[in-house]
């Protein structure tokens, strides 16, 4: 038997390390996030990864040792190369996680600490997807768990996993991060284990797609990330320095965060040179996954950007919804709007020049176009009417020689 692998965590700020410890989140001294630190016992290597299944646990030399993950067979989505767009882009189809969306990389990892630490009863506050990834791996654990979540403002797709799941759901009068706040005073009086973004285990598989990039196409020039609590886009750049770290990649990727116009406290901050973020205290957005005022692992974000010589963005809502509508028509991967604003970031990127069509761009398309059905009349329902049979064959072939527009909103479509 060889050495163990050592597990401890350390402020990304100050670089103060601390032993591992399931209930400690945050640095005492900076008030932000800690980070997990992995020092592997044997050698990662890509010929060991790749004869094991696909997956968040076949990079498990890189995660904290777990001996029985509560998985669901997350990860190991597919990148899908957007030829119709350009040869150089690719789609990260995060939407193809069990519970259709990234959260569930962090989920397996954050419920098997949840797990080990003897927790019974588990909690988030969320925008949506991270209830009802949270509640479906507790029910695969045995534990019960309970969602908070801003009243009235979560896609009905996400809202319906969490009763399906069977958590218990508390609709707060507030925001999103109200909703955290008040999961955060229960964790801390010990009423729940919170498996928010505070919680730096969850990171820990999320970082799995940088890998998987890595393994499938090399290391692209840019990765596209929509930021909200800003913890994913800090995953994937920690997943690329391991991998350089560990002597597996030998150069890294820049990394773009993308945010929605009215929920842009990074992209502010970045446009106006200012190293902490410009808060927004009434966040607003149809990319709800991405309404947060007040990022929790905004150092982390800010710090992945600058060192990886990237940059910030927002997009408004109308950019959105075209390239939300814009993937699935010329791609066939249907996104939610918070997913779509990668593309909207990386189509104004190229509009300004400061991409090249030259540079391979991964974008994360962060969740499944399932999650939001509610958004369908903005997106153009342009259905035609047929009273009887004869009706239906004369507008199909009336169609097929483009002699119709296709409804009400005309010119958008095929025809
Ligand atoms: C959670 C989520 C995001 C934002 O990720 P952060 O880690 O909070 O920045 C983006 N898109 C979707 C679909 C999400 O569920
Ligand atoms: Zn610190």
């Amino acid at each position: 038997m060889g050495i163990e692998t050592r597990v401890y965590l350390r402020c990304p700020k100050c670089g103060e390390t601390y032993p591992l410890d399931y209930y400690r989140w945050l640095c005492p001294k900076c008030g932000i996030p800690l980070e997990v630190v992995v020092e592997p016992s044997s050698k990662p290597t890509w010929d060991k990864w790749k004869l094991r299944e696909k997956g968040v646990w076949r990079y498990r030399e890189l995660l904290p040792p777990i001996k029985k993950p509560v998985s669901l067979s997350e990860g190991g989505t597919p990148l899908i190369r957007a030829d119709r767009i350009s040869r150089n882009l690719w789609i990260k189809f995060e939407g193809a996680n069990p519970t259709g969306s990234f959260k569930d990389r962090g989920m397996t990892v954050g419920v098997s600490i949840a797990a080990e630490a003897g927790a019974r009863l588990v909690g988030a506050a969320s925008t949506g997807n991270t209830s009802a990834s949270l509640s479906a791996y507790a029910s695969r654990a045995g534990m019960k768990s309970i969602v908070v979540l801003p009243k009235g403002k979560v896609a009905l797709g996400k809202l319906f996993q969490a009763v399906l799941h069977g958590a218990r759901i508390i609709e707060i009068n507030g925001s999103f991060d109200d909703a955290l706040a008040a999961l955060m005073e229960a964790a801390r009086r010990g009423i729940v284990y919170p498996l928010n973004s505070y919680n730096p285990w969850r990171l820990e598989g999320q970082k799995t797609i940088a890998y998987e990039i890595a393994e499938t196409i090399g290391v692209p020039d840019y990765v596209f990330v929509p930021v909200g609590n800003a913890g994913n886009i800090s995953a994937i750049w920690k997943g690329f320095k391991e991998l350089e770290t560990h002597g597996l990649i030998d150069r890294l990727p820049r990394m773009v965060g993308v945010q929605a116009v009215g929920a842009s406290p990074l992209a502010t901050a970045w446009k106006e040179g200012r190293e902490e973020p410009v808060w927004f205290e009434n966040p607003e957005t149809v990319a709800t996954a991405i309404r947060i005022g007040r990022p929790v692992n905004w150092y982390k974000a800010l710090r992945a950007v600058e060192e990886s010589g990237g940059y910030l963005l927002s997009v408004g809502d109308r950019k959105i919804l075209g390239a939300q509508m814009e993937i699935a028509r010329k791609v066939g991967v249907g996104v939610e709007p918070a997913s779509a604003a990668s593309y909207a970031g990386y189509k104004i990127s190229i509009d300004e020049g400061l991409l090249d069509s030259k540079d391979r761009v991964v974008l994360v398309a962060t969740g499944h176009a399932l999650k939001d059905p509610g958004i369908v009349e903005l997106v153009g329902k342009k259905s035609l009417v047929a009273g009887n049979v004869d009706e239906a064959v004369k507008l199909m072939s009336e169609l097929s020689r483009g002699e119709t527009g296709g409804g009400e909103s005309k010119g958008q479509g095929v025809f």
